[in-house]
């Protein structure tokens, strides 16, 4: 299979190709590794910076059954593309859109009980009982009650679903390390997690979907799957275990292409610095390529004189500093012409470098690279069906 060809891209200074096809293919096989799971597509930060409302659709049309999101704006977000169906959304701050959520139909996620307190309050406003689920802090450290709140939490809860306020439909927490195998965390967070179960269920408490799983334990750790699996960068084509294989090894395919048009090829002289602070010097006399793309666009600085990117044929690294607007290449004695297209990073098989080649060249996580893809860049889809653009 080669790389998708983005017809929408026409002339555009850069763009982020987004294969849908690939992405409701990797929904499709995330959904027969938990095949007794219903599943949740998370679709937080602009989809991993793919685009929330056409992934949002792809990955419904793939048999999502669920779409998760970390904001409740985001989530209100999907409701007004017109996204219908189970949504649920976890990072609350106090005063937060309590009221619009219940009204829009959203499950809502409740750590605390000044949360409990508030989405209470929204449902009495409302004239209708809140969806509520209940988080417990399994080991992570960030969110969800801590385990010695917890009886109090599933106890007020039930008490508010007794009054007709809420109705707990979920109970879930999140690994810490599932991208570690073997990590001894992932025992220790599942029983935790069983505990913190039976004391729901023990309250009264009869949730829909019990869920810790991310795409890690999605993949590798069948035990962890219970009612829902919550898979992001898998469904992004990006492994989330890259030390037990990449994208392909899972069954998986990157849904994501940064390219970009070459803005200026000339020949300079040997000894001429390039970029900013002159850390890359030309060995003899050359031919430069400057790649209009920066740390603006999501290009990370941290991959001066590191980055990869296809260009003529060939693989070559970022010469000296990546700027905010753009970066240069030496092509050495290769020719090429402006307007010719540069690939940061693809699927890789037509031999350009993946989202993966340049989180090591930066220091960072591949969820990083493309989730850090700037405003400025359109998103150019493929396989969309009528949506196309920057929507
Ligand atoms: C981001 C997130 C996920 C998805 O994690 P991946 O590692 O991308 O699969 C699942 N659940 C929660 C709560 C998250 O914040």
């Amino acid at each position: 299979m080669g790389r998708m060809t983005y017809e929408d891209s026409g002339m555009l200074r850069a763009y982020a190709g987004i294969d849908l096809d690939a992405l409701r293919a990797n929904v499709r096989t995330l959904r027969a590794k938990a095949p007794g799971a219903a599943f949740m597509a998370v679709l937080k930060a602009d989809a991993y910076g793919h685009g929330m409302v056409p992934c949002a659709r792809a990955a419904r049309e793939a048999g999502a059954d669920w779409l998760g999101t970390a904001t409740p704006e985001e989530a209100l977000a999907l409701r007004a593309a017109g996204l219908g169906g189970r949504v649920l959304c976890w990072l609350w701050t106090p005063g937060g859109p309590w009221r619009a959520c219940v009204d829009a139909d959203i499950d809502v996620t409740v750590s605390a009980r000044w949360a409990l307190t508030e989405v209470t309050l929204a449902a009495r406003a409302a004239g209708r009982p809140a969806r509520v689920q209940l988080k417990i802090d399994a080991g992570l450290g960030r969110n969800g009650a801590q385990p010695a709140d917890w009886p109090d939490l599933v106890h007020a809860a039930r008490a508010a679903e007794r009054d007709g306020l809420i109705r707990v439909t979920g109970v879930w927490a999140h690994f810490s390390c599932a991208d570690e195998p073997g990590h001894p965390s992932i025992d220790r967070e599942l029983a935790v997690f069983r505990r913190a179960l039976r004391q729901a269920e023990d309250a009264g408490l009869t949730p829909e979907v019990r869920h810790i799983a991310n795409s890690p334990g999605t993949l590798t750790l069948p035990e962890s799957h219970f009612d829902l699996v919550r898979p992001g960068v898998a469904m992004y084509g990006i492994s989330p275990v890259p030390q037990l294989g990449g994208p392909a090894d899972f069954g998986l395919r990157p849904v994501m292409t940064l390219a970009a048009r070459l803005a200026s090829v000339k020949r300079v002289p040997g000894g001429h610095g390039v970029s900013y602070g002159h850390h890359y010097v030309t060995p003899g006399e050359t031919t430069l390529a400057l790649v209009p793309l920066g740390y603006a666009d999501g290009v990370p600085r941290h991959a001066s004189s590191a980055g990869p990117v296809l260009v003529a044929g060939k693989w070559r690294t970022v010469a000296g500093r990546v700027a905010m607007d753009q970066f240069v290449v030496d092509l050495g004695g290769d020719a090429a012409s402006p307007g010719d297209e540069a690939v940061l990073f693809g699927p890789g098989d037509d031999g350009e470098p993946t989202a993966e080649d340049w989180a090591r060249a930066a220091g960072t996580i591949a969820y990083e690279i493309v989730t850090r893809v700037g405003a400025r860049v359109p998103r150019v889809y493929a396989g969309a069906g009528p949506v196309a653009g920057n929507g």
